[in-house]
């Protein structure tokens, strides 16, 4: 399957997108993870990227639409693929169309994950206690939030307006929210048989 997740900073794509890759036999690509792995490996990519990350701005389209024409030219993505973190504007969209239609890939699905804005905001400061993430202090959360909510909704239009998009509510169980998204998977088209 050819999967999108998308929704605000804090919604939970990364957990759910890990999850959901194992169970859909698909990779998963999270621009967010690859990003903060070559900042730890001091990669010339991470060196000229870490300024955006830690201050939640976004890396340049150019090189964000290089790294996912690189991951999606790996013979792996042909058995499927799920895309966290990209698109968030309406440029990566364009240029994520050109990529499919070059490699005759269509999308199965785009999950939009939401939650309110206070289960987001709390979310992401419990991360920072845990996990030290350079963005996740509250000047930059908001920073975040704010860049979602100015970018995605064109994103968001796009995918609708092509019948793509699934909204799946993010609050609950890291295992009910699993399930809530499998479950709209299964009812999308192109469903492979084993999953319904
Ligand atoms: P979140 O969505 O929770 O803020 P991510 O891990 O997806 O976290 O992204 C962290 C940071 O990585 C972003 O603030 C941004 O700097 C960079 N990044 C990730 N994906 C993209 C993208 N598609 N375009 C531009 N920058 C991105």
């Amino acid at each position: 399957m050819k999967l999108i997740i998308t929704g605000p900073p804090g919604a939970g794509k990364s957990t759910q997108a890990k999850r959901l890759a194992n169970l859909l036999g698909a990779t998963s690509v999270s621009t967010g993870d690859i990003f903060r792995a070559h900042v730890r490996s001091r990669t010339s990519l991470g060196i000229g990227v870490e300024r955006y990350i830690d201050t939640g701005t976004f890396v340049p389209d150019e090189l964000t639409n290089k790294l996912i024409h690189n991951r999606l030219s790996q013979k792996s993505a042909a058995r499927g693929f799920l895309l966290d973190g990209y698109p968030r504007n309406i440029a990566q969209t364009t240029f994520l169309d050109s990529i499919l239609a070059e490699r005759e890939y269509e999308l199965d699905v785009v999950l939009l994950l939401s939650a309110d804005n206070d289960v987001l905001v709390s979310r992401m400061l419990t991360r920072a206690a845990q996990s030290r993430r350079s963005d996740d202090t509250k000047a930059i959360i908001d920073h975040r939030l704010k860049l979602y909510q100015q970018q995605a909704e064109e994103v968001i239009k796009i995918y609708s307006s092509q019948g793509l998009l699934t909204r799946v509510n993010g609050v609950g169980s890291i295992d009910e929210v699993t399930e809530r998204i499998l479950q709209s998977v299964r009812q999308g088209a192109n469903v492979s048989p084993v999953l319904r």
